[in-house]
């Protein structure tokens, strides 16, 4: 059963925005890449979670704070006695350890996942303490990427290599049995203590003028040059969409990236650029959102 679904973390829905909209810089859209593919490698872990056989409690991208300490869960799942803590890396190529050090096969020390698992571990169980829980906790370091490869990993690291995942939920829908009272309670805890807000959230500074106007083609991700009064086609891939669903991601960006201002018909107008007339983007405002104020105060919430 799933309590929590993950979503998209902030950082990186503002970044993908900047990364078309805006020149990020070399360490900014590392960031964003690095972000992105980390991303996709806890969307397809989740799909192997979603075919697990048997009872489970399933919640993903956490954030805790325990006591002034924060951290980060990238998937759970809670048995009736145990629970199983995920931290999922997309690391592709070629990696080798050397004692307790991590390196890229060009020689590159990288920071050690395991000691980022054992943090969140002894935290997690800290946490669970703390509410009046007792659990068993196994905590695995998930590798999801069919390419990556780790030369001298010693046989007991708590680590899931790609060869071995359907193994290991193989077993785990063995050892599934029914759930009952106790695992109910705490995944009701964990959903509702978890911090929605990442305090990690770093804002490139930008401001509106240097941002690129338009609606972005949602297949594509090019700027989209046609006005139409109800279809949108991008002329670089010829996907269509309503005016209105695109006017809507469009001020759905803007208010990502500018969320203390306000959002008004003249406003979103200057941003969508394309559209000749107000017409589709007052519609569009006051069919999704709720107006507030008269005249030139009115704006949208
Ligand atoms: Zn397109």
């Amino acid at each position: 059963m799933l309590i929590k679904p993950r979503t998209e973390p902030e950082e990186l829905l503002l970044l993908r925005i900047l990364n078309t909209r805006w020149n990020l810089d070399p360490k900014e859209a590392s960031n964003y890449l690095h972000l992105e593919k980390g991303y996709l490698g806890e969307k397809q872990f989740d799909l192997l979670l979603k075919d697990l056989k048997g009872d489970w409690l399933m919640l993903n991208d956490l954030l805790f704070d325990c006591s002034n300490t924060v951290f980060q869960i990238d998937s759970l799942l809670i048995s009736q006695g145990t629970i199983y803590l995920f931290e999922v890396k997309n690391y592709e190529g070629d990696f080798y350890v050397e004692k307790d050090n991590w390196y890229t096969a060009a020689g590159n020390e990288i920071k050690n996942p395991l000691l980022q698992l054992k943090r969140s571990e002894s935290l997690f169980r800290r946490l669970i303490h703390e509410l009046g829980f007792t659990f068993n906790v196994e905590a695995h370091l998930i590798f999801i990427n069919p390419v990556f490869f780790l030369y001298q990993a010693p046989l007991n690291l708590p680590i899931i290599f790609p060869p071995q995942l359907t193994r290991f939920f193989d077993q785990l829908s063995r050892k599934s049995a029914e759930i009952f009272g106790k695992p109910f309670k705490l995944a009701e805890k964990l959903a509702a203590i978890h911090i929605k807000k990442s305090q990690y959230a770093k804002r490139p500074s930008y401001t509106y003028q240097q941002i690129q106007k338009g609606i972005i083609c949602k297949s594509c991700g090019l700027f989209l040059t046609n006005d139409d009064i109800k279809i949108l086609t991008c002329k670089s891939c010829g996907h269509k969409e309503g005016v209105s669903s695109a006017i809507l991601r469009s001020v759905k960006e803007f208010q990502i990236l500018f969320p203390s201002e306000k959002v008004t018909t003249n406003v979103i107008y200057d941003w969508c650029r394309i559209m000749k007339s107000k017409k589709a983007i007052r519609n569009t405002l006051s069919g999704n959102f709720k107006k507030v104020g008269v005249g030139r105060s009115a704006h949208y919430i």
